[in-house]
């Protein structure tokens, strides 16, 4: 049973619909290791265990029926800002500490019916502003592979659930990085799909015209299925897209011969050290050597990406996060008034990162400031994706790194503006609603630190090209095996 728990999820599914494991025994040989190992990693926020064993009996008896599920038996971390009926789902804010959500996520749903375990709600930046979880009002989370560094964020909690085997697949949100930048930290594939192909409906909002749901899983071929069961047309979601998801169940190609891949002009790899940067070289050679030829593209307005971002993002997340009033939902603190209800609910709700984002946005969003900040940024957001529409005239794909440096230790980024910009590289994909993933790509010993940390090299694709964006990174993988270099240090050799 261990080689399950530190099995696929293609392998998994395989071994309980040929009933050679139950979902049963899966989900509790899971639960078990979850209670050794959560106390030094601290990936969940609420653990499952009951529901998990239900779940997993209702699969085993659709198993014997007959079905073939294509997740039967999977064990999965939920992030906690996606609601499961009759869960807590707190966003890791305080202000939802005791909420229980009424309905499941869409995405959640999909997965459950596909035969997928949720074995808990993993923790996140509080709303997903972040990307080190340290912004978590309700726990701490440990990358496995160092401990005393961070495991990204915001879906920090789900990468450490899959990286230390507490789950086969993490789901994920990405806004501006949340899911390709945890993955890069904790060695693992993480993939956010073109925006809309993936409902959002039943994901906490933070900035809605960004956020999109993905998983994070060990292998791209995980990714893949995790991608393929949650993709798809949902009419409780009015930014979701009708449009046939491309499987890739067919056999994902053996090389890249004929892709070309766009390095872009404006990422100065020298920017990251001379480690990074020839780990990046290499990676690229790498591609060259399985076939893809290199062009050169130009991202000239990709630099304002940061500045884009953090008008948009914070301008929706005011808006969005202005339904937690002490009235509807979680938190209440009782004043004189309503007004004073409001004032001290949020006052008390919302952490230091929350208010900050709720601050700038409320001012872009005011009026003498909305034409001099949010339309201008819109206009940015507009440019940026323009140059990505031109540079995908020359390109399949454009390879980058996912983010600049390897984990980091807690508290080294204490100023917000180095927290930001963790999501340089990420952020202009986000931005144009691109499809991108991270997969791992090497190791470096960070400076002052004493064991390898893993490297995330981020590809890029044009609209709706995920079978591509995903083919690619599965013959990368393959021919690479970067992901096997080093075992965590918690959960487990691999
Ligand atoms: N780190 C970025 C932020 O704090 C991205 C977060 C995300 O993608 N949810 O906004």
């Amino acid at each position: 049973m261990s080689d399950l728990l530190r099995g696929t999820a293609v392998q998994v599914a395989a071994a309980v619909n040929a009933r050679q494991a139950s979902a049963l025994e899966v989900t509790e040989a899971m639960l078990a290791h979850v209670e050794g190992v959560e106390p030094g990693v601290g990936a969940y926020l609420t653990r499952l265990d009951e529901s998990a064993r239900s779940h997993a009996a209702r699969v085993d008896r659709r198993v014997r029926s007959g079905e073939s599920l294509p997740l039967a038996g999977v064990p999965v971390a939920v992030k906690d800002n996606m609601c499961l009926d009759g869960t807590r789902t707190t966003a890791a804010s305080k202000i939802l500490a005791g909420w229980v959500s009424p309905y499941t996520a869409t995405a959640v749903q999909r997965i459950i019916d596909a035969g997928g375990i949720p074995i808990g709600k993993s923790n996140l930046d509080e709303f997903a502003m972040g990307s080190s979880c340290e912004n978590s009002a309700l726990g701490i989370t440990h990358n496995p592979y160092d401990p005393t560094r961070v495991p990204g964020g915001s879906s920090g909690g789900s990468a450490a659930a899959v990286a230390a085997h507490e789950a086969t697949i993490g789901l994920g949100s990405d806004t501006g990085g949340s899911i390709r930048e945890p993955a890069a930290f904790c060695n693992l594939v993480g993939f956010k799909p073109t925006y809309g192909r993936i409902s959002r409906y039943g994901l906490i909002a933070f900035a809605s015209s960004l956020d999109q749901i993905g998983p994070l899983t060990r292998t791209v071929a995980d990714a893949a299925l995790a991608y393929e069961v949650m993709a798809g047309y949902d009419p409780m979601d009015s930014t979701s897209v009708q449009r046939d998801v491309e499987t890739t169940g067919k056999p994902l190609p053996g090389d890249l011969t004929g892709v070309r891949v766009g390095i872009v002009r404006e990422f100065d790899l020298a920017k990251l050290g001379a480690e990074a940067a020839s780990l990046y070289q290499r990676a690229y050679g790498d591609l060259q050597k399985l076939g893809a030829d290199l062009v050169e593209v130009a991202l000239p307005t990709a630099e304002y990406g940061l500045a884009t971002y953090y008008l948009i993002a914070p301008a929706e997340c005011s808006s969005n996060l202005s339904r937690f009033d002490g009235i509807r939902y979680g938190l209440r603190v009782e004043g004189d008034d309503v007004t004073q209800t409001y004032e001290q609910t949020r006052a008390a709700g919302f952490g230091p990162e929350v208010k900050r984002r709720i601050l700038i946005g409320t001012h872009a969003l005011s009026s003498g400031y909305y034409d001099a900040y949010y339309v201008r940024a819109q206009k940015a957001r507009t440019l940026i994706a323009r140059d990505f529409a031109k540079a995908f005239e020359a390109c399949d794909l454009i390879a980058c790194p996912a983010a600049s440096t390897p984990a980091f230790e807690f508290h080294a980024k204490s100023d917000p503006y180095s927290m930001y910009l963790m999501d340089y590289y990420t952020i202009p994909m986000s931005l144009a609603g691109l499809p991108a993933l991270s997969v791992p790509c090497g190791w470096i010993t960070p400076a002052g630190g004493t064991v390898p940390m893993p490297m995330g090299l981020q590809l890029t694709g044009p609209l709706f090209a995920e079978r591509a964006l995903l083919g690619a990174a599965h013959v990368y993988e393959q021919a690479t095996r970067h992901a096997g270099a080093h075992a965590p240090q918690i959960g487990g050799a691999r």
